[in-house]
């Protein structure tokens, strides 16, 4: 198979990914499948990929970060992805509020926030779904009211991944306009241990170290600067957050679907049940595998032009790729994931085999952070000006 990245990588970029893909050799599947059996975090992996700068690859070196962009913290995550060994906090910590933070904090906020995150001494959490919400963040109605020095925030947020290991959770609510009385978005630090913020673990079907949560902020007080940048550029910040997740998500898929998809080729060049003739050798379990690969590497490239646009500064080119290359990356995904548990027959069920777990974990793909049907949707009125049904 062709490295992934020649031609249209700069060989620091290449460099980054074999220097990752070694990195995540040295850990593989086998420990994500110890960590979900005893209930564990992915503490050293996270140190490590942090002590190579890999964590905090995108964001401005004067803040201890690597001076890089989205394009080389989606590397570091498809390459551990592709080992059996995907980061999903990456996706939140550095990409989100690394971004959000660096871009619109407050100069006390990256100080206090960015070489942590960074460094790997330092997770945030990112919250905006809501039970009554979903798909559609216009309806959310966590409410922060300013009471003297101090904001008040209360809502409820469900979903949120890695709370329990996240020193504080970016939470994304809505303040009053004082000049029109209409709500609208304003992001917030509330540490993890804040009074009133209270957490419940989701039973989920997912085998990952990382953890979603039902999460009720009960007049939570938190101080001024809680607030990161202007009260008034709360959706600016949203989509300079979001894009980088649907990239990183994107990064995610690929990652997993070459992890299952190398794990079935390398099946179907051993097992025999004809005569002496490979299982692979059979055009009915070979072009599936051809197909899904083809689609990967298809959606690595969408990927690709969307970090590109997105480091380059185009916040609104970058929008609707990274939508589409989220949308390619899933759909691909699932399709590897599938044809990759079908070709090992009976042992794709297995837990020694450990791939039909992917199975659910392929599906969070194509839900989040925004689902398939939502892009459709985006592509639909904003690209293609259809009239919208909703
Ligand atoms: C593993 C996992 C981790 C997550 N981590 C986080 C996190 O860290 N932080 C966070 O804030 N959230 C997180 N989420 C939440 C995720 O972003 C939401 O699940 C997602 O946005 C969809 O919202 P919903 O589940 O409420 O689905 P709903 O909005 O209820 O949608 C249900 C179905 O209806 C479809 N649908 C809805 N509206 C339309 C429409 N107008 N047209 C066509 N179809 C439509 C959707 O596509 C979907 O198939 C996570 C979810 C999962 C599964």
């Amino acid at each position: 198979m062709s490295t992934p990245g020649t031609v249209v990588e700069t060989e620091e970029q290449q460099a980054l990914r074999a220097a990752v893909a070694a990195l995540g050799k040295r850990y593989g599947r086998d420990y994500v499948t110890r960590l979900v059996r005893d209930g564990g975090h992915p503490t050293e992996l996270w140190a490590d990929a942090a002590k190579l700068g890999y964590l905090g690859v995108n964001l401005p070196e004067e803040y201890g970060g690597g001076g890089g962009g989205i394009a080389e913290l989606s590397i570091v995550l498809e390459e551990l992805g592709a080992a059996g060994c995907p980061l999903l906090m990456m996706v939140v910590s550095p990409a989100i509020c690394g971004t959000v933070i660096s871009r619109f904090g407050t100069e006390e906020q990256r100080r206090q926030w960015l070489p942590g995150l960074a460094d790997g001494s330092l997770t945030m959490a990112f919250g905006i779904t809501e039970p009554d919400a979903g798909s559609n963040s216009h309806r959310i109605t966590t409410t922060a009211r300013r009471d003297g020095d101090s904001w008040v925030l209360t809502g409820r947020k469900v979903f949120v991944s890695g709370v329990d290991i996240a020193d504080a959770t970016l939470i994304v609510g809505r303040t009053e306009d004082a000049r029109t009385g209409r709500l609208k978005p304003c992001l917030f630090i509330v540490p993890r241990e804040a009074e009133g913020f209270a957490r419940n673990a989701i039973d989920m079907e997912l085998q990952a170290a990382e953890k979603q949560f039902e999460l009720v902020l009960d007049e939570v007080r938190l101080p001024a600067d809680a607030l990161v940048g202007e009260e008034d550029a709360g959706l600016l910040q949203l989509f300079a957050g979001l894009n980088p997740e649907r990239i990183m998500t994107a990064a995610f898929a690929v990652g997993m679907g070459r992890y299952a998809l190398e794990r079935a080729v390398s099946y179907a060049k051993e097992r025999s049940v004809w005569k002496d003739a490979a299982i692979g050798s059979h055009q009915a379990i070979a072009h599936p595998l051809a197909q899904a690969h083809i689609d990967l590497e298809l959606a690595r490239l969408m990927m690709q032009k969307a970090a590109h646009l997105y480091d380059a500064g185009d916040d609104v080119g970058a929008g609707e790729a990274a939508n589409m290359a989220k949308y390619a990356a899933a759909e691909a995904c699932v399709r590897a994931v599938d044809q990759s548990v079908h070709t090992l027959g009976g042992n794709g069920l297995t837990r020694e085999y450990g791939l039909a777990s992917l199975i659910t974990a392929s599906r969070v793909a194509r839900i989040a952070p925004v689902s398939r049907e939502m892009i459709l949707n985006y592509v639909s009125h904003q690209t293609l000006g259809l009239p919208k049904s909703y």
